[in-house]
């Protein structure tokens, strides 16, 4: 355990949370209507920030997604929640909790801390991939599935690739999956493909072409071009846990096989005393409601963490004050 190099003008609060996405501000909202002191420090980049519109929250369907975290952060205004913006570095344990190294250098105490950090996404090497991310470049068929009904839809490469191609074929009847030479189909497989009018090409996408509205063609490294109006790909995602690293937050394979992830007991502990996970970051499959959720219920068991730990100090003044008397 390290000593504070804190002093009487460091500001104290009751939870630090680590990123102001969905998560982070449902866990800060149910901790300030708790009366907790709270500090948010978020770098800005929710996952979903490429979209135009977020799908599949009930009352906020189309929404802007940097839209819904700027209603959060207003109404977040009401508790004592701070919010800061920019990268937490570092953050370590002392004997008052742990200690944050702020954006602007400066320190910040906290008794506990949520990690609501969330995920990132490396995007495959096609040109125009990162242009289109998030809207006619997508890989969630809950995010964006109905926008792309109908269209004539590609399906990249990669480990997912099949399953995303059966997948969407919920969402239209023309859906062709690029597959890479190197990579074998087994038997049911293909006869799943085919039996659900899967077109399966061999060969590799290296660039798009569209606009804004549309996309019109793959080209493959051969030269050929195949229309298409929208992109279906996996990602690979990461999770950064830089700021924790003194910590010793030790990151484990998702039993899905997709990405890093936090493993947290039922309650979103971390097994790191004091760390807590909300969000992406403890389930990759979260999507923004889910996500919501989480910060919500981490942000209450943080608060009943706290009310034990006061609880037993509590009792030990009184006894100690029962004895002295
Ligand atoms: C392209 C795309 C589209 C999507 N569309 C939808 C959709 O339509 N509907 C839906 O429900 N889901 C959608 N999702 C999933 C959605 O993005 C996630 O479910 C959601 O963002 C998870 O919320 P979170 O709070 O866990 O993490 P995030 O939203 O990623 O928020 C984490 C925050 O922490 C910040 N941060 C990270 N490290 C630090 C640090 N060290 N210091 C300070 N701040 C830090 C980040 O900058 C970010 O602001 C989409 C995902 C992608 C990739």
């Amino acid at each position: 355990m390290e000593k504070s190099v804190s002093d009487q003008t460091t500001p104290h609060y009751d939870v630090a949370i680590i990123g102001g996405g969905a998560a982070g501000l449902s866990a800060a909202q149910a901790l300030g209507r708790s009366l907790r002191k709270v500090l948010v420090i978020d770098a800005g980049n929710p996952r979903n920030a490429p979209a135009h519109a977020m799908h599949n929250f009930l009352s906020r369907d189309g929404m802007n997604p940097l839209e819904l975290l700027a209603v959060g952060r207003e109404e977040l205004g009401t508790y004592d929640v701070d919010i800061v913006s920019g990268t937490v570095l570092d953050i370590r344990r002392t004997e008052q909790g742990f200690e944050l190294s702020l954006p602007n250098g400066t320190p910040a105490i906290a008794r506990r801390v949520i990690l609501a950090a969330g995920l990132r996404d490396i995007l495959p090497v096609i040109d125009g991939v990162k242009e289109h991310w998030g809207n006619n470049v997508l890989h969630c068929p809950y995010c964006h599935g109905w926008e792309v009904r109908g269209k004539q839809l590609g399906i990249n490469d990669s480990d997912f690739a099949a399953h995303q191609a059966l997948m969407f074929t919920q969402w239209s009847d023309s859906v062709t999956l690029f597959k890479s030479p190197q990579r074998v189909l087994g038997t049911e497989e293909t006869e799943q493909l085919l039996a659900r009018g899967v077109h399966i090409v061999e060969g590799t996408i290296s660039s798009i072409l569209g606009t804004a509205d549309s996309l019109s063609a793959a080209v493959l490294t051969d030269g050929s071009e195949y229309p298409i109006e929208a992109l279906v790909i996996m990602p690979k995602m990461e999770a950064d846990l830089s700021a924790v690293a003194s910590l010793g937050l030790e990151i484990s394979e998702h039993p899905m096989g997709l990405v890093p992830y936090v493993e947290v007991d039922v309650m979103g502990q971390s097994p790191v005393p004091g760390l807590w996970v909300a969000g992406s970051l403890a389930d990759p499959k979260m999507q923004v409601i889910m996500a919501a959720a989480s910060g919500l219920a981490v942000g209450a068991a943080v608060n009943a963490d706290l009310m034990a730990e006061e609880t037993r100090a509590a009792v030990e003044l009184m006894r100690a004050t029962t004895v002295a008397r």
